[in-house]
Order: structure tokens, then sequence, then C-alpha cells
């Protein structure tokens, strides 16, 4: 129970990586805000899970995020432990990709990384104990084809952690990402179903197309970029700062 009695902060905390990584704090006694646009969703895992406490919030509103940040804060105390998950993931040819595209993107995995820290850096008093994780993708560290405004957003995510760690250096908040290879969740679910139509191929063949992303060619699971989150957000990582970590099966770059 190393968390015990402190408040953790999860976006996209309703599913996937997000989910998982909330139900990990909680087991840890932290008190776990999980946020999303999809509020039934968010009640219905807080229903299951002790500790878990569903808040709406649309991370692409800076409005939403800072009113919604501040009255978690209310509720149950600053923000120590901060995941900036939420972000969504789709494909567009560069040449035809459009503004839209790119701004839905760019609003969502980064302006709402940037108010999400923000904000929860906010709660802190000078010198409180605080780990800021972001959940980045291999596509923060490498170019990924079909996928520029998504690898655009995943490195500026890294950017964003690693500027942070300096502005921040010398203090107890850490920042860091992890940039996991395909992970088994919603995301991949829609992505194969998405290849296994255009290419006319069945969901299974999709998926191990998925899979050959990773380095070891096996998709990963959550339960291993939860690992990784744990250890970030535990005391023992306090000299871990400024890093993104890969876990893709093997060295990505
Ligand atoms: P999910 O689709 O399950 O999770 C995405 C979460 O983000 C959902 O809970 C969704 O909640 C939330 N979200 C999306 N847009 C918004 C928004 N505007 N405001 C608030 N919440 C939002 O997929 P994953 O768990 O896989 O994705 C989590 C993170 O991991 C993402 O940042 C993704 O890019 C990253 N990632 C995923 C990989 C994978 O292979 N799965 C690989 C590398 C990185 P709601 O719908 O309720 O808003």
């Amino acid at each position: 129970m190393q968390h015990h009695g402190r408040h953790a902060l999860i976006t996209g905390g309703g599913t996937g990586i997000g989910l998982d990584i909330a139900r990990a704090l909680a087991a840890e006694g932290a008190e776990v805000t999980i946020t999303g646009r999809n509020l039934a969703r968010l009640q219905q895992v807080a229903d299951e899970t002790p500790r878990l406490h569903p808040l709406q919030m649309d991370v692409a509103n800076d409005a939403s995020v800072r009113d919604g940040i501040a009255a978690a804060a209310q509720a149950r105390g600053p923000v120590a432990i901060c995941v900036a998950n939420a972000g969504i993931a789709e494909g567009a040819p560069f040449a035809t990709a459009s503004p839209e595209h790119w701004r839905r993107i760019m609003a969502t995995n980064v302006d709402g990384v940037f108010v999400t820290f923000q904000a929860a850096l906010a709660t802190l008093g000078p010198g409180d104990w605080g780990r800021m994780v972001a959940i980045s993708s291999i596509a923060g560290l490498r170019g990924l084809k079909g996928a520029i405004a998504y690898t655009a957003s995943k490195h500026a995510v890294v950017g964003i952690v690693r500027g942070l760690s300096e502005e921040y250096m010398g203090g107890a908040v850490t920042f860091n990402a992890l940039c996991p290879g395909y992970v088994d969740t919603p995301i991949v679910t829609r992505n194969a179903a998405q290849i296994a139509e255009a290419k006319g191929i069945s969901d299974a063949d999709a998926r191990a197309y998925l899979a050959r992303g990773n380095r070891h060619k096996q998709l990963l699971s959550t339960d291993e970029v939860t690992a990784a989150a744990l250890w970030l957000c535990s005391d023992g990582a306090r000299s871990v700062n400024g890093q993104a970590i890969q876990i893709a099966g093997g060295h990505v770059t």
C-alpha cells in the first residue's frame, strides 16, 4: 500500500491502459480519479473497484480540465500522481490528411497533456512530492507511416516531459513518458477491424499484422505498461526524470 492516502488522477482512466494503471494504483492504496468523456462507463468501472472515482472531463477542452482537476483536488487532495493517458490514434495518408484531422489529434494528444499537467501541478504546494507520467508511444520516438499527426503528437508528449523535468529540476516531482508498442486495448481492436476491412483479411490476421509492429512480434498486454507506470510512480524512482521508456519487445531507437 505504498500510495495509501495519495490522490492519483488518470485521464482516459475508464478503458485500456488507463484503467489498468488506475486499478493498480488503487490496489496500492491511492484514491484514484478516473476521467474521460463517457461518464456512464467511468461510473460502471468505479462501481466495480474500490477507491476509483469517476470524473467527466474532455482533455481537448481547457476549461473542462481546469475545473475538473480543481474539483477533484478539492474532494481528494492535491494530485500527487498524474497519468496523462487520454489519447486518440487515427491514421491518414499525409497527402490527404485534413487540417481537422491534424487539429483533433493535437488537441487531445498534445494540448490535453499540457493542460492536464499544468492543472495537476497547480494543486501541489512548494516542495510537495509528485509523479507525472505521460503515455506517449513508440511513435513518440520514431516515424510511423500513415500517421503523421499521431507521430508528431506523441513526439510532442516526449518533449513535454523532457522540458518539464528541466524546469522543475531539484524538486520532488518527476516527469516521464512511457512509449509502448502495440498494446491489446480498444484502440488496437478498432485499428485491427479497420485493417481487416481495408485489406480484406480476417480480424485475427489483422491483429497479427499489428503485432508484427512490435520487435518481438507479440501484442503487449496492458499490465506490461502498468508495471512500468507503477515503477515510475514509486518512491524508489525518485531519480528517474525526463525519460522516455520504450516498452516494445526490443530496442526501437
Ligand atoms: P483506449 O481507446 O482504451 O483509451 C483511450 C482513452 O482516452 C479512453 O478512455 C478515452 O475515454 C480517452 N479519451 C480520448 N479522447 C479523450 C478526450 N478528448 N477527453 C478525455 N478522454 C479522452 O486505448 P488505449 O488504452 O490503448 O490508449 C491509451 C493511451 O495509450 C493513448 O494515449 C494511446 O495513444 C496510447 N498508446 C496506445 C497504444 C496501443 O497500442 N494501444 C500504443 C502506444 C500508445 P472517453 O472515450 O471516455 O473519452
